[in-house]
């Protein structure tokens, strides 16, 4: 018997079956981010069918989340993928941590276990393209640019999808203006839904899932420049009693600022991500942005004496903390910004997102191919969504293993998305801190 229908609240009909196109794949990726690419090209490694959608045509132009993780680059080893990666990549092995001129502690990601103890700086768009290109050339799969997620129902225990093709139209005279229009509207039935559609996810929301809202907003402006002076081999933390700011060297003598705005200086929300890939230039504003970085630097970082040449790219950014109230529900998972947000220091939503991928690829293939216990989904759901409560602090957190009074254990909860890491890296690092990673925690490995 055919059962069709809607099991959640959020959940809207997808249009009369008879009367709709239909294809079919055993896994829908809906989001092709960083982390929805890492997830089809895990389940692709892993024999399954798989077919990824994005709503953009492109991937992004941008550097966004511009540090992998040491686990990140064990996971592209398993992929072949590492070497490639690395070459492109700027290799920084400490992070150290300021206040006004003086430096007041350091972690070295050198100290530990693992083949890569070091961060790799490269932008998000870089790396997207190096993703996008493997499905492409290795598992011979092409993402569905231009293709929006609609809705979703559960039919006949598989999960149906509304997909809408997206064109583009020209419309106006004297003015002309590009309309999105949608070209085809079609059913993609799959047996499992992957969510990694990003912070505003609307596999979220049609799914009803709440996106609590646990810290922030913070507000951020990001800047990256040209220099004259070659970049200090490591990432740069300066915390004031209001603002966390990052340097972040991108390459020998390529930086970005990100500044943390006090309360005047506050951004919009959320931008979408960049595609463009060409800036347009405005020397006037230009030459006030180059100003502003340059004195803002030296006022929060006086050992910052590098000059401010040209201004490749700003933005505004509001980070929210965030945790998804469940990681998905029945057949359909939810990951990465889909699931949570932190804060940019770290860039924990994004790498913590590829183990999220590395486990949920393994999970799938015993699920489809061994017949594995369906209720793997839902425990891959519940300790996921714990180990986010511990990253964003949430009965657990860093604790202070030294006296009080000390630098590290006064801005412990300002410390804790800083921290370019999770599960046992992050609790090696806190340790060089005298911190501990939510004991609760400690001596575990990720979760499995
Ligand atoms: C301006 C800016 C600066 C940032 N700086 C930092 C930083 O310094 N450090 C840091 O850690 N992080 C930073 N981030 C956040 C970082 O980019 C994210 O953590 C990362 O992109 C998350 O990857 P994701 O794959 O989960 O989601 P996303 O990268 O958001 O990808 C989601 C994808 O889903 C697609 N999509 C959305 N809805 C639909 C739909 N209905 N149908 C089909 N496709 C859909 C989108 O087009 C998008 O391509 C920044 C983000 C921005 C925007």
């Amino acid at each position: 018997m055919s059962c069709c229908g809607s099991l959640w609240p959020g959940a809207t009909r997808i249009g009369e079956r008879s009367k709709m196109r239909e294809e079919r794949t055993d896994v829908l990726v809906v989001g092709a981010g960083p982390v929805g690419l890492m997830t089809a090209l895990l389940l692709a490694e892993a024999g399954i069918e798989v077919r990824i959608i994005d709503r953009e045509e492109r991937t992004t132009a941008r550097s966004y989340a511009c540090a992998l993780h040491p686990r990140t680059l064990e996971l592209l080893a398993q992929l072949g993928m590492a070497d490639e990666i690395i070459r492109h990549g700027n290799r920084v092995e400490t992070v150290g941590f300021y206040e006004g001129s003086t430096r007041r502690a350091e972690i070295a990601l050198s100290k530990l276990p693992t083949e890569f103890p070091f961060l790799l700086i490269l932008p998000q768009s870089r790396f997207e393209s190096a993703l996008e290109q493997r499905l492409r050339q290795k598992a011979g799969i092409q993402v569905d640019w231009r293709h929006r997620f609609d809705a979703l129902e559960i039919e006949d225990g598989e999960v149906a999808a509304a997909v809408e093709k997206l064109g583009g139209t020209s419309t106006g005279y004297i003015v002309p203006h590009w309309e999105t229009v949608v070209q085809d509207r079609f059913r993609m039935r799959a047996r499992y839904l992957v969510g990694a559609d990003g912070a505003k996810s609307l596999v979220r929301q049609r799914l009803g899932i709440e996106n609590t809202r646990v810290g922030g907003p913070d507000f951020f402006a990001a800047y990256e420049f040209e220099s004259d002076t070659p970049s200090p081999n490591e990432v740069r933390v300066v915390m004031d009693q209001a603002t966390t700011n990052v340097l972040w060297p991108l390459s020998n003598q390529k930086y970005r600022w990100t500044f943390q705005l006090v309360k005047s200086e506050v951004a919009n929300e959320w931008p979408e991500k960049e595609r463009r890939a060409v800036r347009v230039a405005h020397s006037t504003v230009d030459d006030a942005i180059r100003r502003y970085v340059d004195r803002v630097a030296k006022q929060r970082a006086p050992w910052f004496q590098a000059g401010v040449k040209e201004v490749t790219w700003c933005t505004d950014v509001v980070f929210e903390h965030r945790l998804a109230n469940e990681f998905g529900r029945g057949r359909c998972v939810l990951m990465g910004d889909a699931a949570h947000q932190t804060g940019p220091v770290g860039a924990q939503s994004m790498n913590v997102g590829f183990q999220e991928a590395r486990e949920l690829s393994g999970i799938v293939k015993s699920l489809l191919v061994e017949n594995a216990n369906p209720e793997l989904l839902d425990d891959f759901r519940k300790r996921w969504h714990q180990e986010w409560q511990l990253l964003l602090g949430m009965g657990g957190g860093l604790a202070s293993a030294v006296a009080a009074g000390n630098w590290s254990a006064e801005r412990r909860s300002r410390l804790l998305s800083c921290l370019p890491s999770f599960g046992d890296h992050l609790g090696a690092l806190a340790r060089q801190l005298g911190l501990a990673f939510s004991p609760a925690r400690e001596g575990k490995a990720t979760p499995k």
